[in-house]
Parts: C-alpha cells; structure tokens; sequence
C-alpha cells in the first residue's frame, strides 16, 4: 500500500496572510506531499477565498483539493462550485457537511454530508476523488459513538474514496475505530489528521470546540509551560513524532498535518518521521 501524506492550509484573509502562507508553501513543496488541502467556510467571501488559493497552488505546479462544505448552501449553488472547480481542473475534493456560523438560521438543502457526497457523484460521475472527515473520538454533535459511526459509513457509501480523521492524541481511539470500520466493510483509507503542537491556549480552545480530547497529563504537562513556547515547541514536538511513529507502525495509509498555515512544525516533524525519503 502506497501511503499519503498531506498537508492543510486555511484561505488567508489579508495580503501579509497571502505572503505569509505563499513562504510556508514554498518551504513546505519541498516535502512533496500527496496534495495540499485548503479549507472553506460557509458565506461567499471566504469561498471565493479557498478558490483563489488553490488556484495559486496550482499555478505552482501542486496538487490541490480544496474543501467544500454544503450546510447553509442550495443544490443550486453547490453544483456551480462544482462546475468551476472542473473548469479548473480540479480534481480532489474534501467534502464535508461544515457548522452554522451564528447569524445564518437557514441549513440548506443538503444537511449531512453524505448526502453531498451523493450529490457530488449525482452532479460530476466520477470527476472528483472525494475525501471525507472521520472522528475517532466521536464528532461532537453525535448522539453516540455507534450513530456516529454508521453516519461515517453512510457517507463512505455514498461514494467517498478516503477519509481524513479529526486530530486526536490517543492512538488508541484511532486503532479502535479502524477496527470498527473495518468489521462494518468499510475497506477505504482513514488517514489521520495531524496537529502540531506550538500553543497550548489555541490548542485548547480548538480542542473543545471540536471534541478532541487533551490527555490530562498531557494538558498539565504543556500548561506548566507557561508561556515558555521554546519548551512547549520542544516537547511538543517530540510528543507529535511519537504520535505519528505509533500510527505509521501500526499501519496508518498515511497522515494530513494541520499546519494552520506555519511551515515550521510541520517539516521537522516530517524530517524526523523520515518522509521525504
Ligand atoms: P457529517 O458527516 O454530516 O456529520 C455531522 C454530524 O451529523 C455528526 O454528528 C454525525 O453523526 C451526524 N450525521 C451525519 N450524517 C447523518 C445523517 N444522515 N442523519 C443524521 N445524522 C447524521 N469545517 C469547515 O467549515 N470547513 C472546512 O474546510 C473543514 N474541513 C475539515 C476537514 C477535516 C479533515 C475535518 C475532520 C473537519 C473539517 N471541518 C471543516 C469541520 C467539519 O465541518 C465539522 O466537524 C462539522 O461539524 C461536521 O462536518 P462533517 O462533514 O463531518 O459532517
């Protein structure tokens, strides 16, 4: 089995965002990763966004696959991101139901993501290999673990040709739901998603709101930090390496790393797991 490794990035929102993510990139092309991800939020500007910079990702010779989430948008509207997205050879998606942002009451006509992965294969045949979100730690709305799970076959079924997981920091949480999957039929990669660790307060916030979870010793440990970000760096990264060596070891198709548009972890990390060679 041929493993993938990736890499995402978020559209930056101002210029000095654009020249900044444009240096991480160039660093991080290096490492010839499978495709960069850029992800996509629910309202026009910030879609225009994820497009202009997938565009420049492969005006530069890349791979890339921008995201699309449905909830808050018509058929209507979904299938013209479609169409430009062909119009512009693209061919790798990361469909995905998204979240309400406040303020926009209305859900849209396509509630799971499922049911956009149906469409897209409805609307576009087999144009797009599509990627998925998994949650070894249980999406945080779900109502259990085992709706949970179903929900993911549901829209593995509908047509999707890998996953890519939520990051986590428990391994076993991760080989507990391959084996899951696997016992439901379910046979494509789930590839874990991978969050460098550099700031433990962000770290934290993302964590709750996505339903991570933070070993407890591993929330004192970088809390002691303080503001000692040399150390939290340090040991973070030792921490992330032995994440990812465990998972590789125990047979992951690969790993997405959440860069949050840094370069930094993100290449030693992959220098250290010996990707590049
Ligand atoms: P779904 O798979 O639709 O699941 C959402 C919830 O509904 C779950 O609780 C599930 O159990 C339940 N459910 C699913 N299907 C059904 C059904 N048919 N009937 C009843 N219940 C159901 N967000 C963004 O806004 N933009 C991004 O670019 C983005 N990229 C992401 C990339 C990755 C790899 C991951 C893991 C997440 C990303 N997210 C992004 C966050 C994601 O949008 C949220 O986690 C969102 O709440 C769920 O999206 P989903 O596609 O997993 O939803």
């Amino acid at each position: 089995m041929k493993r993938t490794f990736s890499i995402e990035f978020f559209p930056p929102k101002t210029e000095e965002g654009i020249l900044k993510l444009r240096a991480a990139r160039q660093q991080l092309a290096q490492l010839k990763p499978k495709f960069f991800s850029v992800t996509f939020g629910a309202g026009g500007s910030s879609q225009d966004r994820t497009l202009e910079t997938v565009r420049e990702i492969q005006a530069e010779g890349l791979a890339a696959a921008p995201h699309l989430s449905c909830v808050g948008s018509t058929r209507a509207s979904i299938r013209q991101i479609l169409r430009l997205y062909q119009t512009h050879g693209i061919r790798h998606i990361v469909a995905l139901r998204g979240d309400l942002p406040s303020g926009m009451p209305d859900p849209g006509e396509l509630r799971y993501a499922n049911e956009l992965v149906e469409f897209i294969r409805q609307e576009t045949g087999d144009w797009f290999e599509i990627e998925v979100a998994a949650y070894p730690e249980t999406h945080p709305q779900a109502r259990s673990y085992r709706e949970d799970l179903l929900n993911f076959r549901r829209k593995c079924e509908a047509g999707a040709n890998a996953a890519i997981t939520q990051y986590f920091f428990n391994t076993d949480a991760y080989f507990n739901f391959l084996d899951d999957c696997a016992e439901l039929g379910l046979s494509l990669p789930i590839v874990p998603g991978i969050m460098p660790i550099s700031n433990y307060g962000q770290l934290a916030r993302f964590s709750t709101l996505c339903g991570a979870e933070i070993p407890r010793w591993l929330g004192r440990k970088l809390e002691g930090y303080m503001d000692d970000t040399a150390s939290i760096r340090a040991f973070g990264l030792d921490f992330v390496t032995g994440l990812c060596e465990r998972l590789l070891a125990g047979g992951a198709p690969g790993l997405h790393f959440y860069t949050l548009n840094q370069a930094g972890l993100t290449s030693t990390l992959w220098q250290r797991l010996g990707l590049g060679e």
